[in-house]
């Protein structure tokens, strides 16, 4: 690496500190003033934002606004109209031990937190973890990914005309960058990405002993028993599985259905490509491309001879590949790793107890699925698999509520974010006893007395 580029990392780091340390956004004020500018620089570059996305993803307007800029605006409003309440020192009693003190805890910025994110939402990925940030009072360095460079220009552009450098700034790179930047002793990491890549992150964080929140993947479940309403549960898998042209972390990374319902439901998913993406998806110019010939070819790899039940055609010029559904079994290769694309295998299963202990066989998801009306069947899934978080009857729209908090389980992920549980994710939280002086009690301080310790004995039972 250039010794300018590592020098500019270095005064990023440093102006990071420097800001952090005028307590300019210990005030609530200066973090509402921020946020409102944001959101309105937002509204400005929107059309920027717009193209980038197209550019990377090829993303349609209406799918960039509805997951990307309209979340991060969503949880911008949930943000000022909370942010003082969230920010406001939370009172607890005292134990009578303690008599005569007043307890609480002081919600405080850790500092300057350093956010890393991947491509694949390249802007809500990064702004939104970063209005929970600066709402909590931390200033911030995003590292975008290089993946999807038009974005992370955009993100760049958008930061500089918003914030004072200091309090939010961004790098631009790579790995090397990267690895620059997790050198450095920042208060808090906030990293999105692959678990490969986590694990590496995690390692850097322990060297300075920095807290992390991990946002990771993995293979998501989505289980269907012999009791759901066919047609809808076509509809809102295909919703969920071929969104951003299935790379989404919370995406049905594949269907495990009971044996009795296979056809039909494959049959009705069909049906729903063709009504949610036409007939020929390649050529539809709202339906989103794969990042990059890597990826393509990921996939494709998987695209066999003999295990295609729908679609499989693909276009190199465009890198589209058509929503396909896959027969699969637990040894296919499509069940290695997570998928993070138009791909849906498909399993079956005799009986849900059978198909939970194969589920819990693979590490633990960073979403799952259960399409039943049983009541019984959907308690059964939900409380003895171990994930992120998740839907009963639907796919991956519990991500987009800020009073739900979003994050993984183990190597799906570490930590929560999203409205009140992201802004307590960037915040430590100080427990303060503050003790009156009109009382003195005896009884802890030497020598120590009998009768002392009858009382001590009294108020500690
Ligand atoms: P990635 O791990 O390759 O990259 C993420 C970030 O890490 C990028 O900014 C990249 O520059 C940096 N990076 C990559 N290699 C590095 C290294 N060796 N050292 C230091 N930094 C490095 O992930 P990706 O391919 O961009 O994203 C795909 C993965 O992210 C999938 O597994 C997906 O499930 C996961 N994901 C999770 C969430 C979530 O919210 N949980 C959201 C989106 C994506």
């Amino acid at each position: 690496m250039e010794d300018s580029v590592k020098k500019n990392i270095l005064d990023v780091f440093n102006s990071q500190k420097e800001y952090f340390n005028s307590y300019k956004m210990l005030n609530v004020k200066n973090r509402i003033e921020a946020l409102k500018k944001l959101k309105k620089n937002i509204m400005i570059m929107l059309p920027k934002i717009y193209e980038a996305l197209k550019i990377d993803l090829n993303k349609s307007e209406n799918e960039a606004y509805m997951t990307e800029v309209g979340i991060v605006l969503t949880e911008i409003n949930y943000m000022l109209k909370n942010i003082r309440s969230f920010a406001r020192p939370k009172r607890v009693a005292s134990p009578i031990t303690q008599f005569h003190a007043k307890s609480y805890m002081i919600p405080s910025p850790y500092g300057s937190a350093l956010i890393i994110s991947p491509w694949n939402y390249p802007f809500m990925l990064s702004i939104d973890p970063l209005v929970d940030a600066i709402s909590a009072g931390n200033s911030a360095v995003i590292k975008p990914s290089e993946i999807s460079p038009h974005v992370s220009d955009v993100i760049k552009e958008l930061i500089d005309m918003t914030f004072e450098r200091g309090h939010v700034d961004v790098v631009l790179g790579g790995v090397e960058e990267c690895t620059e930047l997790l050198n450095l002793d920042f208060d808090y990491i906030f990293y999105t990405g692959s678990t490969r890549v986590g694990e590496i992150v995690m390692k850097h964080a322990a060297e300075h002993f920095t807290p992390v929140t991990l946002e990771m993947g993995g293979k998501s479940p989505c289980i269907v028993d012999e009791t759901t309403n066919i047609e809808l549960t076509a509809k809102r898998i295909v919703f969920g599985k071929f969104l951003n042209c299935g790379q989404t972390c919370v995406a049905p990374d594949y269907l495990y259905c009971h044996s009795s319902i296979k056809d039909k439901l494959v049959k009705e998913i069909e049906r729903q490509i063709v009504l949610q993406y036409t007939v020929d998806p390649i050529h539809n110019p709202d339906y989103p491309k794969m990042i990059n010939i890597k990826q393509f070819n990921a996939m494709n790899s998987l695209i066999k001879e003999d295990n295609v039940i729908f679609g499989g055609k693909s276009d190199e010029s465009s890198l589209k590949i058509e929503p396909t559904i896959l027969e699969s079994n637990f040894q296919a290769d499509d069940m290695k790793n997570e998928i993070f694309g138009p791909i849906l295998p498909v399993l079956t299963f005799e009986n849900l107890d059978e198909a939970i202990q194969n589920v819990k066989k693979l590490n633990p998801p960073l979403a799952l699925y259960i399409f039943s009306s049983r009541k019984e069947n959907q308690n059964k899934v939900i409380n003895s698999i171990q994930f992120g978080g998740g839907c009963i009857n639907d796919t991956i729209i519990h991500i987009a509520s800020n009073r739900l908090g979003f994050g993984g389980v183990k190597q799906s992920g570490i930590g929560t974010y999203h409205g009140k549980l992201g802004f307590d994710t960037f915040s430590h939280y100080k427990s303060i006893v503050d003790k009156k002086t009109w009382l003195d009690l005896p009884m802890r301080y030497q020598p120590y007395k009998k009768f002392n310790m009858k009382i001590v004995k009294w108020f500690l039972k």
